[in-house]
């Protein structure tokens, strides 16, 4: 631990990203596989990162 350690972490946290969702068939049963979701843009993908990647609503980036 240092003292300039401020370990400042960008706002990606403020986006709305919800998971991980148990993925369901056509038939409301889980498929074993699990993803994550915007719920401000709805996107959705298997791995958080992306979702993350495909996300448009970074904080400030209007
Ligand atoms: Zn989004």
């Amino acid at each position: 631990m240092s003292a300039y350690d401020t370990a400042t972490q960008e706002g990606t946290d403020d986006r709305p990203i919800t998971g991980p969702h148990t993925e369901l068939n056509k038939y409301d049963r889980p498929t074993g596989a699990t993803y994550w979701r915007c719920e401000a843009c709805g996107i959705e993908a298997i791995q958080r990162d992306d979702v993350e990647a495909e996300c448009t609503c970074v904080r400030g980036g209007k």
